[in-house]
């Protein structure tokens, strides 16, 4: 495949090389290249595409939407599909996580979050409370923005940015593969993984730590590691004892990705705040949100101040919340939560075919959320070294062969090695499966 080169105009993009080819269309899990080639979006962009590309309702939603009002400022107005959506989602998220802050993506959204968990204590306790540190997870991913930054734990992304970053501390992610304490077994991983919150918010000082945030299952920085309930149980528990706020992010793995509503109802425990995007408009318009208890929302914005100092201008559009609220009910209409459950299952068996190819190290997941983890020696677990780039390798393979894979990785910190991330629209039909499954082998075989 030949590498097409970045587009010499004035758009900034990530990667140096500009391998992908341009895109005319999508339709269903099918993106259609201006080469003339189909591909297979393995990976729907960043597990956002959900509902499959070129939904024609959600289209027709849009179109009028944009006729009756695409923009209102919500410090002063509201409008129906709004407050609809709000409704929508508090019917879709566990327990009480009923009060909703819209944003416009997963950074902000975790923003969000975490000035809510401050704005909390202050209301709560008075301005001289000392609570404001969030403990975060090596090998975690919650955002590009600062704040978001200073709790992702991925250290190639922080790098750059070091100095600028606030000084949240971090823990060892539940991620059992490479988990540092030598624990033989998911469970004994995820205990040890839920103590060393105990010991942080201890070394830190509890009257410090306003909340700890985790995904529920790691996106892109281990993608498809994920503990067993016992450490949400935990974690649930030493929240509560330290008078801490557990946020769960769900910017991934929420919305259906990994079979369940969200990827917290796997374990059974509801978080004082949750946080939202991709899948809740599966990338038809820019939309996000911070969820948040009865007793965080009833603090600040009922007992307390009624102002929750932080809005971004397009935060609880009509427009967002019109699309949003539309492709939650095609989520919900079509079942596509259970046949992510139901795929996601028979894409996991038919990936164990991949450990037959010895570069293949690990292959995790919950529904279709999965990570495929590439090591240069499978008893030692060694990495590669990133001038191998095998991630890149991986991909370009997979892509010859007409199937899109999100890479990421790469043997930096030598705490991982590179990776990809499967996640296809949660609509996808078993053949899809096969066909997926096919072209994805082919491209790993070729990389061996
Ligand atoms: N949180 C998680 C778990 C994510 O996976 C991402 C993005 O990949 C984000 C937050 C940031 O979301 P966004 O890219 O929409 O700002």
């Amino acid at each position: 495949m030949s590498l097409n080169k970045a587009p010499k105009n004035n758009v900034f993009y990530r990667n140096q090389n500009w391998i992908y080819p341009r895109i005319a269309y999508g339709k269903g899990i099918y993106l259609y290249g201006e080469d003339g080639k189909k591909y297979i979006d393995a990976c729907s962009g960043s597990a956002v595409a959900n509902i499959g590309h070129g939904n024609e309702e959600v289209a027709r939603c849009y179109e009028e939407q944009v006729k009756r009002i695409a923009f209102t400022h919500l410090s002063r107005w509201t409008v129906d599909v709004i407050e609809k959506c709000a409704e929508k989602i508090s019917e879709w998220t566990p327990g009480d996580l009923n009060h909703v802050h819209f944003v416009s993506g997963g950074s902000e959204a975790t923003e969000a979050a975490i000035k809510m968990a401050r704005q909390y204590f202050i209301e709560r306790d008075g301005k001289n409370t000392t609570k404001w540190k969030v403990i975060s997870k090596w090998n975690s991913y919650h955002g590009a923005t600062l704040g978001a930054l200073s709790m992702t734990g991925d250290t190639p992304r922080r790098k750059i940015y070091d100095p600028m970053l606030l000084a949240f501390p971090k823990i060892p992610q539940f991620y059992h593969y490479r988990n540092p304490w030598g624990c033989k077994t998911l469970e004994e991983t995820s205990i040890k993984a839920a103590q060393a919150l105990e010991e942080e918010i201890l070394r830190q000082g509890p009257e410090n730590v306003a909340a700890f945030i985790t995904e529920p299952v790691v996106g892109s920085a281990a993608p498809g590691a994920h503990p067993e309930k016992i450490y949400f149980e935990m974690v649930r528990e030493i929240c509560k004892k330290y008078d801490v706020l557990l946020i769960v992010d769900e910017v991934m793995s929420g919305f259906g990705r990994t079979g369940m509503k969200f990827g917290v109802d796997y374990f059974g425990v509801v978080p004082d705040i949750m946080t939202v995007a991709k899948g809740m408009s599966c990338g038809y318009t820019p939309i996000g949100a911070a969820i948040a208890n009865g007793e965080v929302f009833e603090t600040i914005m009922v007992k307390g101040s009624g102002n929750f100092v932080h809005g971004h201008t397009y935060g609880g559009n009509p427009l967002s919340c019109a699309v949003a609220l539309c492709v939650i009910n095609i989520l919900e209409r079509e079942g596509y939560v259970e046949n992510a459950a139901k795929q996601g299952e028979y894409l996991m068996q038919k990936l164990q075919g991949l450990y037959k190819y010895p570069i293949v190290g690990d292959i995790r997941g919950k529904g279709l959320m999965i990570g495929v983890e590439f090591v240069k020696d499978r008893e030692t677990k060694e990495p590669f070294d990133v001038s191998e780039n095998i991630k890149g390798k991986v991909t370009i393979n997979c892509l010859e062969e007409g199937v899109v894979v999100y890479p990421g990785g790469g043997s930096v910190d030598g705490v991982r090695g590179d990776h990809f991330l499967l996640a296809p629209p949660l609509n996808i039909t078993k053949e899809e499966v096969d066909e997926l499954y096919e072209k994805l082998e082919r491209g790993i075989k070729k990389t061996c």
